[in-house]
């Protein structure tokens, strides 16, 4: 059997978290004493020297959170942070303690949702790239007629005449070089969108000088 057909690492996060609740895990491991407060229980918090009960267990979220140190996260996360493991290590302490099978085979629909979930992640990161790549050309070429235009504004009174022609032009790239610099992929995306139906009435206007 070979490693790529056990369940992959997201799914044993799943199939603990769906089957075994964190009051049990913490009553289990001892983790902490737990007292009912109406819809949830409290104990002393583990993470950090309490002297009042300040970590809340919600049962119906399967997490947990202390008011006291602030750490909070679900029932693997904390068997991870009390026995010092890594999330995955704590799941599979978890499942064995309370008996999941993590180490079977994938079905074949198993199978099939990693094939079509790993297809899904790589077309998006090729996206993304495409992306990236027309906004730097964008960039590049709107940061190319910013300049001309400012040198040729640099150039004296001779161009005095076309001031009003460059300067609309100039206001609206200088935006445009702003939105396409922005991290809002959003701004981004609009501002890629705006660049490509207005830069061919760009190049007249630079040709001419
Ligand atoms: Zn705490």
């Amino acid at each position: 059997m070979s490693i790529a057909s056990l369940l992959p690492h997201g799914d044993v996060f799943q199939e603990v978290k769906d089957n075994v609740s964190i009051d049990n895990v913490v009553e289990y491991y001892n983790i902490t004493e737990l007292r009912r407060q109406g819809k949830h229980y409290m104990g002393i918090c583990p993470l950090h020297n309490d002297q009042d009960p300040s970590m809340a267990i919600y049962s119906s979220t399967n997490r947990y959170k202390c008011f006291g140190c602030g750490a909070s996260g679900d029932l693997i996360d904390l068997v991870a942070k009390h026995f010092d493991l890594s999330l995955i290590e704590a799941a599979k302490l978890i499942g064995r303690d309370f008996g999941l099978q993590l180490d079977r085979p994938m079905s074949k629909e198993e199978k099939q949702r990693a094939v079509e979930r790993s297809r899904k992640i790589k077309q998006n990161s090729n996206r993304i790239r495409a992306f990236n790549a027309a906004v730097d050309r964008a960039r590049h070429e709107v940061s190319f007629y910013i300049r001309t235009i400012n040198n040729t504004l640099a150039g004296g009174y001779k161009y005095y005449y076309q001031l009003s022609d460059w300067l609309g032009p100039l206001n609206e790239l200088e935006h445009l070089d702003y939105c396409l610099g922005h991290p809002d992929i959003e701004m981004k995306a609009a501002a890629l969108k705006e660049w490509e139906e207005q830069h061919s009435w760009y190049r007249p206007i630079i040709a001419d000088c």
